[in-house]
C-alpha cells in the first residue's frame, strides 16, 4: 500500500502476473510496499490475532470447527462456484449490519473482459460478484479508499492476500479497525493471465473481442464460459484437457504458488473451500467452511438457524484429507530447488516445518515441477507456449515412466 500512489499493478504480457510499476517521480524510497509484501516474508506466528480459537492444526493453523453446506436458495447455489455459502455469509454480513461494506472482486463491465476489487454494499451487488475468477487481481489500491470511508468492511482474497493485509494492519491500525473481518479461499494455485488466454485461443476466439469471463457456475463443478462482444457465448467443460484436466491447472502455476505454503488461509477468520469430502453433497455443490474465531463461526450457525442455509459439521481431519493440503505446507524441498538455481525465496518465519530434515528423494520429486513452472513463465505467445507445453509433457513422460518419479 503506497501512501504516495506510485505503484500500479499490470499483467506482464510475457509472464502473464501482475508487475509493479514504479512512478519514479512519486516514489520517496521509503520501502513501505516491500515491508507489507507477502511475496517477500510472511510471519504467521506473529500475524495470528490474539482472537483466534481451536487447536493449532501443523496444516490449517488455528481451526475451532469445520463445516459443509450449500445455500438453499436455488439460484444462489446455482449461480455459485461450489455451494454458495460464502455469498450467503456476505450477505448475512450487510444485511445484519455487521459491516457497511464488503471488498471482493467482480468482472468489469467495459468492451473487453477484466476483473476488479471493489466494494459490494448490498445483497444485490454480492449475487453479481458470485463465482472464482481464476486471474491476478491487484487488490491494495482499495486499502487507501476504505481510510476515507466511513464503517467498517470485510475483505474476501486469496491466502496471500490475506497475508498482505495482516501485514498492512500491523504498520497501520486505522485499517485493523476499518477491516475486522478478513474472509479467505482456499488456494492452491493462482493460474498466471496466460492460462485465460491460452483457454480463449483454444477456444479459436480472438481475445481482442472477449467481453466476458466466468470459471464457474451453472452447477457443478461448472464450466468456462465467454462471452463475445457480439453477445455468442463459448464454453469449456471443467474437466477439459486445457482446463482444470490439465493445462489450465498444472502447466500454468506462478513461482510464487508454487512456493506457497498455505491452502487454507492461515491468517483469515474464516475460510471457504469447494467440498471434496464425502459429506453433505448437492448436485448443484457444496461448499466446505473452516472457522478461526468465535465471531466468525456464530454467523455461520444464524445462517443455518435462519434456515437460509443447509449445514453440517465435520471434523478438522476431513478438511485435510479432502484436499492437497499436507503437499502445499510441505514447501522446503521447493524452496531448496528455487535457492539452488535462483538464490532468493520468500521468507517464512515461524513456519511450522522449516527445521523439517528433507529426503533427497523429495527434492528428486519435486524438480519436473520446477522446470514446468520454469517454462510457463518464458512466454505468453501461443505458438511458442504449444511447443512448450509438448516440452513439458516431455519431461512428464521422461520423469514418470524413465525415472518412476511422481508426477503432480
Ligand atoms: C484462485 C483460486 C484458487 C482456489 N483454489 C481452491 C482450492 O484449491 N480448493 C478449494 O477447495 N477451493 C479453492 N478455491 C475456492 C473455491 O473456488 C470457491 O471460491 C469457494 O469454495 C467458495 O465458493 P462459494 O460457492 O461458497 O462462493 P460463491 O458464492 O461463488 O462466491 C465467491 C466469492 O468469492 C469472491 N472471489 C472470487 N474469486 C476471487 C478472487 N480471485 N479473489 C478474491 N475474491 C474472489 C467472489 O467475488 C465472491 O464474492 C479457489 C478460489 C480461487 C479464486
Ligand atoms: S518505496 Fe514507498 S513511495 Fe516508493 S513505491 Fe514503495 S511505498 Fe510507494
Ligand atoms: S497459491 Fe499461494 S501465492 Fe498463489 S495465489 Fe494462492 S495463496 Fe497466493
Amino acid at each position: 500500500m503506497c501512501l504516495s500512489d506510485a505503484i500500479n499493478f499490470v499483467i506482464d504480457n510475457k509472464r502473464g502476473l501482475l508487475k509493479p510499476i514504479i512512478d519514479k517521480k512519486k516514489c520517496v524510497l521509503c520501502k513501505k510496499c516491500l515491508s507489507v509484501c507477502p511475496g517477500y516474508t510472511i510471519d504467521f506466528e506473529g500475524l495470528t490475532p490474539n482472537n483466534f480459537e481451536g487447536i493449532y492444526n501443523k496444516y490449517l493453523g488455528y481451526s475451532m470447527s469445520a463445516f459443509v453446506g450449500y445455500s438453499l436458495n436455488k439460484e444462489i447455489l446455482y449461480n455459485s462456484s461450489s455451494g454458495g455459502l460464502l455469498t450467503e455469509y456476505l450477505i448475512q454480513l450487510i444485511e445484519n449490519n455487521i459491516v457497511s461494506g464488503i471488498i471482493t472482486v467482480q468482472n468489469t463491465n467495459g468492451e473487453k473482459f477484466g476483473f476488479e476489487t471493489f466494494i459490494a454494499r448490498n445483497r444485490k451487488e454480492i449475487i453479481d460478484a458470485q463465482k472464482s475468477k481464476y486471474y491476478p487481481i491487484p487488490s491494495c489500491s482499495i486499502f487507501k479508499n476504505i481510510i476515507k470511508e466511513s464503517g467498517t468492511f470485510a475483505f474476501v482474497g486469496l491466502p496471500c492476500q490475506i497475508a498482505g493485509l495482516r501485514k498492512i494492519q500491523q504498520n497501520t491500525s486505522e485499517l485493523k479497525t476499518k477491516i475486522p473481518f478478513l474472509i479467505s479461499l482456499f488456494c492452491s494455485r493462482m493460474p498466471n493471465a496466460n492460462a485465460t488466454n491460452y483457454l480463449v485461443h483454444k477456444l479459436g476466439l480472438p481475445i481482442k473481442n472477449v467481453k466476458n469471463i466466468e470459471y464457474r457456475g451453472s452447477g457443478h463443478p461448472g464450466k468456462f464460459h465467454v462471452t463475445m462482444n457480439d453477445s455468442t457465448e463459448h464454453y469449456l467443460n471443467h474437466l477439459d484437457s486445457n482446463y482444470w484436466g490439465y493445462n489450465f491447472m498444472k502447466f500454468f502455476k506462478p513461482v510464487r504458488c508454487w512456493l506457497c505454503p498455505d491452502h487454507s488461509g492461515i491468517l483469515s477468520d474464516i475460510s471457504f473451500a469447494d467440498n471434496w469430502t464425502q459429506y453433505a453433497r448437492h448436485k448443484d455443490g457444496s461448499t466446505m467452511i473452516l472457522c478461526r474465531t468465535h465471531n466468525a463461526e456464530q454467523i455461520v450457525k444464524k445462517l443455518k438457524t435462519e434456515k437460509k442455509i443447509y449445514l453440517s459439521e465435520i471434523k478438522i481431519s476431513d478438511v485435510v484429507n479432502s484436499q492437497d493440503i499436507e503437499y502445499k505446507a510441505n514447501v522446503i524441498p521447493r524452496m531448496k530447488i528455487w535457492r539452488f538455481f535462483l538464490g532468493i525465496n520468500p521468507k517464512y518465519v515461524n513456519l511450522y516445518d522449516t527445521q523439517k530434515s528433507i529426503k533427497k528423494n523429495e527434492i528428486f520429486n519435486a524438480l519436473p515441477e520446477f522446470f514446468r513452472v520454469i517454462l510457463s513463465s518464458v512466454s505468453g505467445n501461443y505458438i511458442y507456449l504449444n511447443v512448450l507445453i509438448l516440452i513439458n509433457k516431455g519431461i512428464e513422460i521422461f520423469a514418470m515412466k524413465i525415472l518412476k518419479r511422481k508426477w503432480r
